[in-house]
């Protein structure tokens, strides 16, 4: 059941509440993206999951395995099948051979696929602009704000899916305190800056609890 604000979450903006309004505030950006994804999937013929393959494809260059999609859209294999192979139908997703395991097809986009994700990407843009505004200080604390709140939902078994520094086995927080890059990737061998810190890395490792 929907709350009078259209949320599905049992919390009310308008009470003296600082979680329930952080909440609310955090639903309500959500619920824009959700809204704009709605409106580009509908414009291309497309669903939702379909247009979320395409972007995410942008931004896999070298291709991408069925299964990193299914995990990094928070989808079964299958649901994610049935969405590419529909794809695959209108001619904006192929399949890459890998060059020496020629039974693994990765998935790449056509150019006709590279188009649709880039136009829909530049959506982002305007939130991009928007964020600019904004203090850097303020940005990278937001940011976070919002890896450490992802961790907990993760924890709390409601995100499936965080593939980010806070949460990675190679992290090594706060290494150089007070300088610009604070902390420190092992893996890589690098230091890291806040802006540097990553919310999707293929080479994430759970740490260990
Ligand atoms: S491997 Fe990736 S996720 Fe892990 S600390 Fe290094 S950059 Fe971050």
């Amino acid at each position: 059941m929907t709350t009078e604000h259209g949320s599905l979450l049992p919390y009310g903006a308008h009470h003296a509440d600082l979680d329930g309004k952080v909440l609310a505030a955090l639903e309500r950006v959500a619920q824009s993206f959700r809204a704009l994804q709605w409106q580009e999937a509908r414009g291309h013929g497309l669903t939702p999951l379909q247009l979320q393959v395409l972007v995410h494809l942008l931004a896999s260059p070298g291709g991408a395995y069925g299964s990193h999609l299914a995990r990094a859209l928070g989808v079964t294999r299958a649901t994610v099948g049935e969405a590419v192979a529909t794809l695959m139908q209108k001619g904006l997703v192929r399949g890459l051979r890998h060059p020496r395991d020629r039974r693994r097809i990765a998935l790449a986009l056509t150019p006709a696929g590279e188009a649709i994700a880039a136009k829909v990407s530049a959506w982002g843009e305007a939130a991009r602009a928007a964020l600019e505004e904004m203090p850097r200080e303020e940005r990278a604390t937001l940011l976070l704000f919002l890896m450490r709140f992802i961790s907990a939902l993760q924890q709390a078994g409601i995100v499936t899916v965080a593939r980010m520094c806070v949460t990675c086995r190679f992290f090594r927080p706060d290494v150089a305190p007070g300088t610009p890059q604070p902390h420190y990737c092992a893996l890589l061998e690098q230091p890291l800056a806040v802006e540097s810190l990553r919310v999707d890395c293929p080479e994430h490792q759970p740490a260990v609890a």
